[in-house]
């Protein structure tokens, strides 16, 4: 859901766009983009088009071979430790498969954080969507992932068994569907997400009000990314040397959006693309400009996104949204770090319309998510790891979602240490 991979647009009518996959046509919301063109790349998260790609910019991206990379690697760490945070569940991924992890040097120590926006939201709004999900005027809309989500209730999948109407969408567009075609019902949307979440739900607010849809409302836990990412890397117990960056962010915030770690940080950061030559070549210029005793410096390289991010999804952000301070489910308090639906858009704010009070739950007992996302514990030192706990019967969100470490982990790691 939030790895926007460059897909091929095939064709343009008016404000929809349609990308080909394996043959199959499927329509792309072209809102976010100022011009786009049969043939561009673009980038595509919850059914919106949030950047494109001219195909010669993908095509210089050249690099050399995985082993050759490998041993520079090794030739720089000879003396030295270095300490790399990875943003991106799909690079751990990536550096996981195919072993490749495990043939790096063992002076290159690596950190995965902050987490996804499912595992950093805390079991007490889980547990709000549950109770709400309970009352028979409402229909709960929401994604897969938050379905299945565990909580000391059950599930909502479970709920959904029993004969409450719990239904799925792929995009919060569709949500306007679901509230326009059951005028009766109250329609709540539970949106866990980052900020293109945040802009893509702004959109829908905007389009409820323009069809005068009066029974939706929003269940937010909307994230800041880069206030997330900032302390992250401030509060660590562990120095961090350089920062890997996805180009997740930078569809809608530039490739300006990784700036602050490295001016106001001071750590090396690079912004790769997803394969593990990507990423091992922005490791290997880190660790060379760290060795050359330069100033901390953004690599850029391997990004195949523009400087300047997505004008319309920011301000689409700020005119429905303010940040506010919370806790997520490490529990520490962090300021600025939430979207909360404005007051001139009241009408929408499920927690007002239904008046939700804070649940503080953060985990679900006997669940490390707090440890793991902290960095003090890998999923493999979580007792339940493989055990009690594995994507057939999650007991936290770090093993349900797709995203998660814990789940990466069983998936692209687990087979590996046990053969
Ligand atoms: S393995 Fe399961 S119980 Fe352990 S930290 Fe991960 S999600 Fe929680």
């Amino acid at each position: 859901m939030y790895h926007p991979i460059p897909t091929r647009l095939v064709d343009i009518q008016g404000n929809i766009g349609y990308i080909d996959i394996g043959n199959n046509r499927y329509p792309v919301h072209l809102h976010f983009l100022d011009s786009a063109e049969v043939g561009d790349y673009i980038l595509v998260q919850m059914g919106f088009a949030v950047q494109a790609i001219r195909q010669q910019d993908i095509a210089e991206k050249t690099h050399s071979s995985l082993i050759e990379i490998r041993s520079k690697i090794e030739q720089q760490l000879a003396e030295d430790d270095f300490t790399i945070l990875l943003t991106s569940s799909t690079h751990i991924q990536n550096l996981h498969l195919n072993s490749i992890r495990y043939i790096l040097p063992s002076s290159l120590h690596f950190l995965y954080g902050p987490g996804c926006p499912t595992c950093l939201t805390p079991v007490g709004y889980y547990q709000n969507i549950f109770h709400l999900a309970q009352k028979q005027s409402v229909i709960l809309v929401t994604f897969s992932d938050v379905i299945n989500m565990p909580t000391p209730g059950g599930t909502l999948h479970l709920l959904r068994q029993a004969g409450y109407d719990i239904r799925v969408v792929h995009s919060p567009y569709d949500v306007l569907r679901v509230a326009e075609w059951n005028p009766k019902k109250e329609v709540v949307f539970a949106a866990v997400g980052y900020d293109i979440m945040a802009a893509i739900v702004g959109v829908t607010i905007n389009e409820a009000i323009n069809r005068d849809i009066r029974n939706l409302s929003i269940f937010p836990s909307l994230q800041k990314r880069e206030i997330l990412l900032r302390e992250f890397i401030l509060r660590s117990n562990y120095h961090i040397d350089g920062v890997v960056c996805s180009t997740y962010d930078l569809p809608f915030a530039g490739a300006d959006f990784y700036h602050f770690i490295v001016k106001e940080l001071k750590r090396e950061c690079c912004c790769t693309g997803f394969s593990a030559e990507e990423v091992l070549s922005g490791i290997l210029d880190m660790i060379r400009h760290v060795r050359a005793n330069d100033r901390p410096k953004h690599n850029g390289s391997y990004c195949t996104c523009p400087e300047i991010g997505n004008i319309q999804i920011i301000s689409t952000i700020n005119d429905v949204f303010i940040p506010a301070d919370t806790r997520w489910s490490s529990g520490e308090l962090i300021k600025n770090s939430k979207y909360v639906i404005r007051d001139e858009f009241n009408r929408f704010d499920a927690e007002k319309k239904f008046a939700i009070l804070p649940d503080e739950l953060l985990l679900m007992p006997g669940c490390s998510g707090r440890e793991v996302q902290l960095g003090l514990k890998l999923p493999f030192d979580c007792s339940n790891f493989a055990t009690q706990c594995h994507p057939g019967n999650p007991m936290g969100a770090g093993m349900l979602s797709s995203e998660g470490l814990c789940y990466t982990w069983y998936h692209s790691s687990y087979k590996f240490k046990v053969q």
